[in-house]
Formats: C-alpha cells, sequence, structure tokens
C-alpha cells in the first residue's frame, strides 16, 4: 500500500533478514510524520491552539530527523530503537495525557506487536512490560476515582483507531510471514535439487540415483523386473586430450541429453560420475534392457555428439531376488568392464 511513499533501499533486498524491520520502521516513521503533519495544522488552523500546534510540530521534526538520519546512516538497531522509543512516547503521553480514561489504554497494545518486531524477544518483553505498567497505574487511578460515563465519543473515536491500526500492522505481519515461509519453500527446493542434480549435465547425480534404485529394489513391484545399465564413454581421455576438458564437458552434456532422449519416459537416467552413466529401466526384463541399450549403443555410434564421434560400452544387469542397489550396479559394472576388454563399442549381460 506505501510502495510509493519511500524509495527502497537497494542494500536490504527482499531475501535480507533486516528486510522487513527496514520497511516497519520507514512506514512507521512516515505514518507518524504524516500524523503530526495533520495534528499541527489543525491545531494551528482550527483550533488555534498553539502550544499543542509547537508540540505536534516537535513530534513532526523528530519523526523526520530520524527519517532522514536513516536514510543516511541506514543503521537499523539505531532507528528501530528510535522508531519505538517515539512510538512508545507518543502513546504515552497520549495516554497519561487522557489519564487513561475515554479507552485511551487501548492504544497501549499496539506497543508489543512493534517493540517485538523491531527490538526482538528480550527488549520487545521489556518496553511492552513497562508500557503496561504505567497503563496498570493509571488503570489503578481511575479504580481509585472512577468516572461515570466516560464512554463519550472520543472513546469510539480511540477504538476505532486503535482497531485499525491492529489491523494494518497484523497484515503487515501475516504478510512478513507468509514471505519468509514462500522464501524458505523456494531455498528448499532450490537446495533439494542442488543436492540431487549433477551440475554439468543435470542429470540426477550418484547419491539421489543410489536413493531411488534403493527404493524401487524394496518396493519390488514391477512384473517385468527391473534392470539397470551402466554406461561409459570409450576413450574418453582421448577428447579431453584432443580438445581440452571444456569440450570435453559440452560432449558429456549432449550426451546427457541424447541419452534422456533416447530412453523411455519411466526410464530414471543419472549421472554416475566422470564420463558413465546409469539408467535404471523400471519395468523391463534383462531382454528389453538389453534391447534398449543396443538401440541406444548403435544411435551414438552413428551420430556425431558435439561434433565428435562416439563410441560407448554398456553394462547391463537385471535384479535377481536377493539383490540390493550395490550388487545389482556391481554386476552391471562387471559387465561392463567385460564389454570394454572384448573391444568396447558393444553391450554385455551380467551373468
Ligand atoms: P575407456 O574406454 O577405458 O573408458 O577409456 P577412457 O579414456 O574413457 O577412460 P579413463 O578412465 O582412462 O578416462 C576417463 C576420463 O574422463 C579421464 C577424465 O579426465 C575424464 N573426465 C572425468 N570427468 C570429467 C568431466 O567432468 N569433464 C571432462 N571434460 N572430463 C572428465
Ligand atoms: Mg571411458
Ligand atoms: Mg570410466
Amino acid at each position: 500500500m506505501f510502495k510509493f511513499w519511500y524509495k527502497e533501499f537497494p542494500q536490504y533486498p527482499s531475501d535480507h533478514p533486516d528486510y522487513w524491520r527496514v520497511r516497519l520502521i520507514i512506514h512507521a516513521l512516515l505514518i507518524v510524520s504524516c500524523y503530526f503533519c495533520i495534528l499541527t495544522m489543525t491545531n494551528l488552523v482550527a483550533f488555534s491552539n498553539y502550544t499543542f500546534a509547537l508540540l505536534d510540530g516537535t513530534g513532526l521534526l523528530i519523526s523526520l530527523g530520524i527519517y532522514v538520519y536513516f536514510r543516511k546512516t541506514e543503521k537499523v538497531d539505531w532507528a528501530a530503537w528510535a522508531v519505538t522509543i517515539l512510538i512508545t512516547s507518543i502513546v504515552l503521553l497520549f495516554v497519561m495525557s487522557a489519564g487513561g480514561y475515554r479507552h485511551s489504554l487501548f492504544w497501549a497494545t499496539i506497543i508489543p506487536p512493534v517493540a517485538f518486531f523491531l527490538l526482538g524477544k528480550k527488549w520487545g518483553s521489556w518496553v511492552s512490560f513497562f508500557a503496561f505498567s504505567v497503563c496498570i497505574f493509571l488503570g489503578y487511578r481511575q479504580y481509585l476515582s472512577p468516572q461515570t460515563g466516560s464512554y463519550g465519543f472520543a472513546a469510539l473515536l480511540n477504538v476505532i483507531e486503535v482497531s485499525a491500526a491492529h489491523i494494518l500492522l497484523f497484515r503487515f505481519y501475516e504478510h512478513t510471514r507468509s514471505s519468509a515461509y514462500r522464501q524458505l519453500a523456494i531455498r528448499n527446493t532450490d537446495i533439494l535439487r542442488m543436492a540431487e542434480t549433477d551440475k554439468l549435465t543435470g542429470l540426477y547425480n550418484r547419491e539421489k540415483l543410489d536413493y531411488v534404485l534403493a527404493q524401487l529394489i524394496q518396493v519390488k513391484s514391477d512384473k517385468n523386473g527391473l534392470s539397470v545399465m551402466i554406461l561409459d564413454i570409450d576413450h574418453f581421455k582421448s577428447i579431453n586430450d584432443q580438445y581440452g576438458h571444456l569440450e570435453g564437458d559440452r560432449v558429456l552434456t549432449s550426451l546427457a541429453i541424447e541419452l534422456q532422449q533416447s530412453m523411455r519416459n519411466e526410464d530414471i537416467v543419472a549421472r554416475w560420475g566422470g564420463e558413465e552413466f546409469v539408467v535404471v529401466c523400471v519395468n523391463a526384463s534383462l531382454t528389453t534392457a538389453m534391447a534398449l541399450a543396443q538401440r541406444l549403443r548403435a544411435n551414438i555410434a552413428n551420430m556425431t555428439i558435439s561434433g565428435k564421434h562416439l563410441t560407448i560400452s554398456v553394462g547391463v544387469a537385471q535384479r535377481q531376488l536377493d539383490d540390493n542397489a550395490e550388487s545389482l550396479l556391481d554386476r552391471a559394472d562387471t559387465a561392463l568392464y567385460k564389454a570394454k576388454r572384448d573391444g568396447r563399442n558393444r553391450v554385455l549381460a551380467a551373468l
């Protein structure tokens, strides 16, 4: 609502821990300044009450002074204290001047939300305790000399104004809370994505693969079985040696895209490390996985990847009853090793 009232502080972006404190400080100072400005003018023009006009004018100067000083120095802790003391003083002076009558005590209820938000738990408690002690004292004096019929128009106005102030304050807090949760959720998603993704290729990394495979093996729900293939680029070192490491990276990225495109949607493709990839073929017997691997090997051998001719060797294994993730991958790796030994550019099934 007050977006156009002030220039943003670029050094306190929305993910900065002090972002919302800075906003509350600025909003509070601008509202208090406007309030004092209106009161000064009203006292001068409508009531010709120069004493009150002088008091309100002083309040206006103090709040504008804090605002200008804060804009210059950007000392958040200092401004937090200044705003809390300013608001607490205004409220208590008002409440005391009304002797606590005409429901003016309601105004003290806006002190804890401001003090806690700006000063934190410890000082928020102390400031609130002090403000409410003053109110209790005033309430006690009312108890000693009760006034009848004190609910006049001024009391009604106090209730209305405090209610409006509370709604504004709590809207602000709800906004703060929901925005903090939103940012947390976005950050969690980012962290989760980073934790399970290989940075170069964007495929699942080894940790994520181990986790997914362990889960799939436990479930044992595949009708046709579960198979894995481990594939390794043949003589990849020579690509690095010939074209440089960066070009080698490009080849790995392009191969990852090709892999993902040629596998079925339900298959899980991951980078196992270096120039080795694993594909988990869900609901696939050894025969199906072998056929998929053969097709992939032939495709890659017949195409250029990032401008280079490549071949891959693949080891394929199907889950046996007593397999865990490690033993299944181990058997596929043994088959891959054999495929390399047998001359590369081939697919071998594990025993
Ligand atoms: P083989 O046919 O026996 O698999 O031979 P190879 O050269 O592919 O295998 P070797 O294990 O001798 O070398 C693998 C190479 O992969 C060595 C390493 O520098 C390279 N490599 C591993 N990770 C990366 C990477 O992230 N980027 C690049 N550019 N190269 C990588
Ligand atoms: Mg290799
Ligand atoms: Mg290798």
